[in-house]
């Protein structure tokens, strides 16, 4: 495994890569490292799909807002690297700001509409830094596919209409939520929380399950459906609501508000932000209709 800290030695190594064979499919797993299994399942995806996969390994100052947790991300360098080569990286792109920032940018990334809700509202400004960072990731990589996981739908949703609204040549790859054994949502982030908070963040994960069997429920209309959410999340005390929203996917348009959920056609997201403290945790899950039926997926 390569460890590249410049965009030179990023093209380099990418040069020798696909000179070397020119049938040779690059998979790119961006992160902001301090990395989990959630990572580790991007980038097996990306290995087993490509001759050869780069990890990048980058904390975006861009899309952190000023009373954010930038300056106090975690970071592991020499363990992120060994997860990296377990997990079949050939190449980690590490760079420091200066080196994908020289200069403050005059470019913007701005995808309207989806990200007007969720975590666009909360953040503003979150995903024009997203945007412009994967874009340039995308430049400089060029890769035949690029793989985010559902644990970020908005984000996936967005980067989707963003390579495809500027024609980049690659795939996106959508990969699944990975959860701690009792259901938590893996993420790097999980590391702030209390002994305590870390127990009653379950209520997320629990709160999607018991969300299953609610919209199977005769007449259960979104309105409902979100406030019997909320009101089983507000049962853990540290729990603080960010948003809860049952939104179309991948258009993130709203649904009828007062029409039974049987009666919506096609596929749906749940979306929670919550805070525990200082640390905000996100979660989700996706349902499609079958029939009259929801089916969780
Ligand atoms: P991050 O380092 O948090 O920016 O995440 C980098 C990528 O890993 C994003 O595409 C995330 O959606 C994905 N990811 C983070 N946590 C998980 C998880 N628990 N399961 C699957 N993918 C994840």
């Amino acid at each position: 495994m390569i460890l590249c800290r410049t965009i030179a030695e990023l093209k380099n190594e990418l040069y020798k890569i696909k000179h070397s064979n020119d049938q040779a499919t690059i998979g790119l797993v961006p992160t902001m490292g301090f990395l989990h299994e959630g990572h580790a399942s991007l980038m097996r995806q990306s290995a087993a799909e490509n001759t050869a996969s780069v990890l990048s390994i980058f904390v975006n100052p861009m899309q952190f807002g000023p009373n954010e947790d930038f300056d106090r991300y975690p970071r592991d360098e020499e363990r992120d690297l060994a997860i990296a080569q377990a997990n079949g990286i050939d190449l980690v792109f590490m760079p420091e700001v200066k080196e994908m920032y020289p200069a403050k940018p005059r470019t913007s990334v701005i995808v309207s509409q989806l990200t007007e809700r969720l975590c666009g509202a909360s953040r503003p400004g979150h995903f024009d830094g997203v945007g412009l960072v994967v874009s340039k990731l995308f430049h400089l990589v060029q890769p035949d596919r690029a793989y985010f996981g559902m644990k970020d739908a908005q984000q996936l949703a967005v980067i989707q209409q963003m390579t495809d609204d500027l024609n980049f040549p690659v795939e996106i790859r959508p990969c699944p939520i990975v959860r701690e054994p009792d259901g938590l949502a893996l993420s790097s982030r999980n590391v702030y929380l209390s002994a305590e908070q870390r127990q009653q963040a379950v209520v997320l994960s629990q709160s999607l399950a018991s969300a299953k069997e609610w919209v199977a429920e005769q007449g259960m209309t979104p309105e409902e459906l979100l406030s019997r959410v909320k009101a089983k999340i507000s049962e853990a005390g540290q729990a603080e609501i960010d948003y809860v929203e049952w939104l179309a996917y991948p258009s993130l348009e709203l649904p009828a508000w007062n029409e039974p959920i049987a009666e919506h056609r096609g596929k749906y997201i749940l979306a929670l932000a919550v805070k525990f403290g200082a640390t905000r945790l996100i979660d989700n899950s996706l349902f499609v209709t079958n029939e009259e039926v929801y089916n969780h997926v």
